[in-house]
Formats: structure tokens, C-alpha cells, sequence
């Protein structure tokens, strides 16, 4: 007899720290018991937790077991009640209409590239945070340090995701990609698996300290590529470490914004507002200058753990306070239209 779901206490509490972009190790043993715990039969755990022998189940440890214990008493665990008090401060100010009017994330990553879960995962989140969609975007092949897909993994991905749309219609997982732009402007991935997809994110990753002229070629070459629907992470600039702490950021690359916002207008590609806290790119200025420009927009978390799908607020408020209209945000469309525009960039919803 318990009024509690422990699996479901710890499922909060690791979204809730990598929300907080708390340590990997932390939110590792959460996830960790929360899946541990599927294996066994609720009576198991029941008699395990009675017996006080929670922490011989593999992936238990001293913190995780007391959570566990508290949920089966029916009490909400003392670590989530902390966690839910610090939450109660909106991460940002502003945007919160713009928030409101999503209906997806178009750029997220997997435990098959980078991230820290499954694809089943980040949709389940997805769906509780109140989407209609998720694109997954892992990394293309080239980025060895994120483990991109190859083709062949890419093309199981796939299949993949048929089955969780089975599983969680209406609400559905786009396919899609984060594809590296190559040095010379390439896309790094196989043509027909680019047109297969539903939503292509083509970012930069590599030399981002290459010339002005030569990054603008580079970037109007990807803009131009008719399989490139959103133009990810602009300037690569970082305001702080990876971690999000107190390490050193990255500076802007250089490239001519005037003639990549022109060219996103003319090919009808969306320019990313990222809302990872360690990103937020564009900067306001260039923000700005591309809704001057006239440009599509998408708002996306670039989550790489299911908790940091709860950060699109931090690109909502920068996207209301440098004017963006919210008719020309892409994922405040439903799904049939923004997989419609990415067909060839035409469509506009009424
Ligand atoms: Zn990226
Ligand atoms: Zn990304």
C-alpha cells in the first residue's frame, strides 16, 4: 500500500538536477536507480525496502536507497522536496507567452551521440513538458568527440524512433539531425539520408576561428544546401565553460551576419536562438539584426539530458526582448507544418 511511485520520485529528482546542470555523477545514480528498479516487481522492492536491503539491488547506493525508502512510505523524498523549493524560481524572466506558444524542441541530443538518455526518455520528458514534438538531433559522423552516427547508426536510429512514435502517438518524435558544416561548407552526412529526415540542424563545429570571408562562404554554402533547415548555434560562442560554472568561455566567430541572415531569408532557413545557458546564440545584437533581416527563428534547448529540455524559458525571454515575432518562430507551428516548411522552405501556416 503506497501512494508514492519511486521510479517516478527519482525520475524528478534527476530531471530536476539536470535542469540545475548539476554533475553527470550525481544525476547518474538517480537514473541509474530509478532504472534498477524497473527490473525488479514493486512486492520485491516492498520487501527489499522492509528489510532494509534496498542497496543490494545493483545501481542502489546509500542516497538513492533512502529516496526509495521515503516514496514507499509515501512520503515525497527529502532530496526531491529540496530540489522542488529551488525549482520554484522561474530560470528566467520574460517570454513567457512566447514559452507558452511552443510545441516542440527541434534540436536534442541522445545517449546515442552526446547525451545522457535514451530517446524514449527525451520524449517522455518531452510529452510532460508539454509538446506535441520532439526532434532528435544527434551529431553527424565526423564529430568523433560526441560519438556522431554513421549512416548505418543513423539509419537504426531510425527505426528506433518508428516504434516510440507507436508507442507515444499523438505526440511524435521527428527524426532529424545536428549535421557538422565541413570546412569547405558540406553537410556531414549522406544526401539521401539528409532528405529522409524530417528536420536537419546544421551547425558549425570545427575551426571556428577560420577567417571572416572564409566562415561566411562556409556558412552561405550551408545555408544554401536545400537539406538544411535551421542554421544551429551561430557564432559557437560559449559565455562560460561546458560545465556552466566558472570556467572560460569562447569568444564569437567572425563572418559577415549581413549576408548569412540575407541568405536564411532567401532560402527560408530558421536561425536557432540556443537556450543552453552556457550558449545563449545569437547574442541580442545579432538577435536584433536577423529579426531586422526578417528571418525564420526556431527556440531550442540543444538538450543533451532530459532535464535540460525544461530550458527553452532562457532563449524565450532573449527572443522577447530583441522583438521576435512569435508567428515566425517554426516550432510554434504544429508538426505537419514545420515538417511541411522543411520540405522546401515555402510553406508558411496561415
Ligand atoms: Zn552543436
Ligand atoms: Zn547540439
Amino acid at each position: 500500500m503506497t501512494a508514492r511511485d519511486p521510479v517516478a520520485d527519482l525520475r524528478r529528482i534527476a530531471f530536476l538536477l539536470e535542469r540545475a546542470l548539476e554533475s553527470t555523477y550525481k544525476i547518474k545514480a538517480f537514473r541509474g536507480a530509478g532504472s534498477a528498479l524497473l527490473g525488479h516487481s514493486p512486492e520485491e522492492i516492498a520487501e527489499l525496502a522492509a528489510a532494509g536491503q534496498l542497496k543490494t539491488v545493483k545501481g542502489v547506493g546509500d542516497t538513492t536507497a533512502k529516496a526509495i525508502a521515503e516514496s514507499l512510505a509515501g512520503e515525497p523524498p527529502a532530496y526531491l522536496v529540496k530540489l522542488e523549493a529551488e525549482a520554484q524560481k522561474p530560470l528566467a524572466v520574460g517570454g513567457e507567452a512566447l514559452r507558452a506558444a511552443l510545441r516542440g524542441d527541434c534540436h536534442t541530443h541522445s545517449d546515442w551521440s552526446d547525451g545522457g538518455s535514451p530517446p524514449a526518455e527525451m520524449a517522455f520528458t518531452a510529452r510532460e513538458l508539454g509538446h506535441d514534438y520532439l526532434v532528435l538531433t544527434d551529431h553527424s559522423p565526423n564529430l568523433t568527440v560526441a560519438n556522431g552516427l554513421s549512416p548505418e547508426r543513423l539509419r537504426r536510429q531510425l527505426e528506433v524512433v518508428a516504434r516510440i512514435n507507436e508507442r507515444l502517438a499523438p505526440f511524435r518524435v521527428l527524426t532529424g539531425i545536428e549535421v557538422n558544416i565541413n570546412e569547405d561548407g558540406t553537410l556531414d552526412q549522406e544526401e539521401d539520408l539528409l532528405a529522409e529526415l524530417d528536420v536537419v540542424v546544421a551547425s558549425v563545429h570545427s575551426k571556428l576561428r577560420m577567417g571572416s570571408a572564409q566562415m561566411t562562404e562556409r556558412m552561405l554554402a550551408a545555408i544554401e544546401n536545400p537539406h538544411t533547415d535551421i542554421l544551429g548555434h551561430c557564432t559557437g560562442r560559449m559565455v562560460r565553460g561546458r560545465d556552466g560554472r566558472n570556467k572560460e568561455g569562447r569568444p564569437e566567430s567572425t563572418f559577415d551576419a549581413d549576408a548569412v541572415f540575407k541568405a536564411c531569408v532567401a532560402n527560408g532557413v530558421a536561425v536557432e536562438i540556443n537556450s543552453r545557458p552556457e550558449r545563449l546564440d545569437p547574442p541580442r545584437r545579432l538577435l536584433r539584426q536577423a529579426v531586422e533581416a526578417g528571418c525564420l527563428f526556431s527556440i531550442d534547448s540543444d538538450a543533451h539530458a532530459p532535464g535540460q529540455l525544461d530550458w527553452q524559458p532562457y532563449g524565450c525571454s532573449r527572443a522577447e526582448e530583441c522583438g521576435v515575432d512569435p508567428a515566425t518562430v517554426v516550432n510554434t507551428w504544429d508538426a505537419d507544418d514545420l515538417v511541411t516548411w522543411s520540405l522546401d522552405h515555402s510553406y508558411r501556416p496561415a
